[in-house]
């Protein structure tokens, strides 16, 4: 097979997409914004999800709402199990998420898979993988505030469409995000405990950057992982036992 399609189709498998469409198939795109809100998603487990996300990332990865839609190479939608129980959120894609247009595919996405496989004991391709910002900050600043509203309404179309049983934000900028927490808010007083958003149970724990600095946070994030594996019903791994 060509390259360019072998490259095409494993970037669709990464994103989640398990079904090919034909040009006019994917011609009627899930609108972004409040009016996606009221868009019909089909509670076929087996397709719909996967074929609504799509169409929501049909109509936006051309996004231009923002300025970082002029520095961004790619558009990084998300990636994972569209039927997944469990929504990761991110900040915003670095500069290795924005080369390949994946979320948390650098050094901070490498231990991100190792807390999912070997801390939490589920493939990571079990799990969806998002971020609040689609485009890369320059530099890897934190997210402005118009360019966090620009991606809102992309973000909560994706939690309604996947509708995960938990989500759990990486950070207390995701967590504050998400929560409409204000800057109070630590991280160490929105861990351990669930919130509620869109019916899903929320949790915050650190980001895998902060953990690559500071290395004596981690056992406070194994915690936080077995919190929410227990609350999963999931079989805590045997190192933490
Ligand atoms: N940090 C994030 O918050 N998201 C990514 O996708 C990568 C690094």
């Amino acid at each position: 097979m060509n390259d360019a399609v072998t490259q095409y189709l494993k970037q669709q498998h990464e994103l989640g997409f398990r079904t090919l469409f034909l040009a006019d198939e994917a011609a009627a795109p899930v609108p972004a914004g409040p009016a996606a809100a009221s868009a019909p998603v089909s509670a076929d487990t087996s397709g719909g999800k996967a074929a609504a996300l799509k169409a929501l990332y049909d109509a936006n990865q051309s996004c231009a709402k923002c300025a970082l839609s002029k520095t961004r190479d790619k558009f990084v939608f998300g990636s994972g199990n569209a039927n997944a129980r469990l929504l990761f959120i991110g900040e915003a894609p670095g500069a290795d998420e924005d080369r390949q247009g994946l979320p948390f595919v650098g050094k901070a996405g490498q231990l991100l898979t190792k807390m999912i496989e070997n801390g939490m004991g589920i493939p990571r391709s079990d799990v969806y993988i998002a971020n609040i910002l689609k485009c890369r900050p320059p530099g890897n600043r934190d997210p402005l505030p118009g360019e966090r509203e620009a991606c809102t309404p992309v973000l909560v179309e994706q939690i309604r469409i996947l509708k995960p049983e938990f989500i759990c934000c990486l950070g207390r900028i995701s967590g504050r995000f998400l929560l409409g927490l204000d800057e109070t808010f630590t991280l160490k007083s929105m861990r351990q405990r669930f919130y509620d958003f869109m019916g899903a149970k929320v949790c915050v724990t650190y980001h895998p950057s902060a953990l690559l600095q500071h290395a004596e946070w981690k056992k406070d994030a194994w915690e936080d992982l077995k919190f929410l594996i227990k609350a999963m019903g999931l079989a805590i791994p045997a190192q933490f036992k």
